[in-house]
């Protein structure tokens, strides 16, 4: 049994207040809770999300507890009575947000729904620290193909998957895929392992527009107003594309006009990304267009197979071009630098892990 003595955690003073880039803290924090049923990983690689950085940017008070979701690590205690097929020391990545916090028993859960359990656990800590906790359901082998540094991919490959799978996506659709950051091209892969058609990208940095052709974009296009909607007209005679994805949130509703405007009449828009404050939304010409919006959070289990299983899937299949994304490292003492390097996109940065 791990000795359950302080570990180091980084933890944010959220001295920026208002539009920080964050001011982060290693220091001795409290083991996080063993919960009943609760497994104990060995961190290893931590992804920098998006969200974090959103998060971060908005903080204005000191965190308790260290974030971090997109985490893979190895497993060192599984709980007294488990039966399950997972033994010590396996590589995992964990689903910290859903199965790995869910009751597996109440309605939702039933249903593979773990993101909406309503009787989750209470939150034991994150990926910015040396030890989590979480349930051997939210726990996924990873293959030998893959480092802890792909282990920590699995996470936001899984978010493209599930936005796929939630909306029904019917091969042989064209796709547009609006922004190629870490969700982008994960969403450009996808489409790409579930057969799409045309898939066209826009992307806001050069080095970003690299990285979505190597996923594997047909047509690259810069993030400028009126580009990809002019793309995505000319490659279907003025149709439009069949489904767009959303993955910038943020704090615009531009996004979100410009993946309507891409979709053809009756087309769908997956919206991935996460919109940190009420923004506005013209629902006429959705309307009158008959525009399905899909909003996809988190992972599931669909169809007897957890969207996690999937995702180590495609990153399992030969040298996946997913893998190279991770542009940068750092170790859990320079997360600050991290978070610096993940903000300031002159570094080329696309996806910075804390490595353990
Ligand atoms: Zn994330
Ligand atoms: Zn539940």
């Amino acid at each position: 049994m791990v000795r359950r003595e302080d570990i180091l955690g980084a933890l944010d003073e959220g001295k920026g207040k208002f539009g920080g880039k964050g001011n982060f803290v290693v220091q001795k924090i409290p083991f996080p809770e063993v919960f009943d049923g609760a497994a104990v990983v060995d961190i290893k690689s931590t992804g920098i999300c998006g969200s974090d950085l959103h998060m971060t940017y908005d903080r204005t008070e000191a965190e308790i507890i260290p974030g971090g979701h997109e985490v893979a690590g190895e497993i060192v205690e599984l709980p007294k009575d488990y039966k399950g097929n997972l033994n010590l020391g396996d590589r995992v990545a964990i689903d910290c947000i859903g199965a790995g916090k869910s009751c597996n028993s109440c309605y939702f859960c039933r249903y593979g729904q773990f993101r909406h359990c309503i009787n989750r656990h209470e939150e034991s800590g994150g990926g910015f620290s040396s030890f989590i906790t979480r349930s051997p359901d939210g726990l996924f082998k990873i293959s030998d193909d893959m480092d802890y540094n792909d282990g920590a991919l699995v996470e936001p490959m899984a978010v493209s998957v599930h936005g796929f799978r939630f909306a029904k996506f019917t091969p042989g659709d064209s796709v547009a895929i609006i922004g190629s950051a870490t969700i982008g091209l994960s969403a450009i892969c996808v489409a790409k392992s579930y057969g799409a058609g045309k898939i066209i990208a826009s992307a806001k940095y050069e080095h970003q527009a690299e990285a979505a052709k190597k996923m594997g974009a047909d047509i690259v296009v810069s993030s400028e107003e009126g580009e990809l909607e002019e793309a995505c007209m000319q490659e279907t005679d003025g149709i439009g594309i069949d489904v767009a994805v959303e993955t910038i949130g943020g704090r615009s509703n531009l996004s979100l006009a410009q993946a309507a405007s891409c979709v053809k009449k009756t087309g769908k828009v997956i919206v991935l990304g996460g919109f940190r404050i009420p923004i506005e939304v013209d629902f006429l010409q959705p309307m009158i267009k008959e525009i399905s919006f899909i909003p996809a959070t988190c992972y599931a289990n669909i169809d007897g197979r957890h969207d996690f299983e999937l995702a180590v899937d495609i990153l399992s299949s030969g040298n996946h071009p997913y893998k190279s994304i991770v542009t940068h490292n750092f170790t859990l003492d320079n997360i600050q630098k991290g978070f610096e390097t993940a903000y300031d996109k002159k570094t080329k940065s696309i996806k910075v892990h804390i490595m353990q």
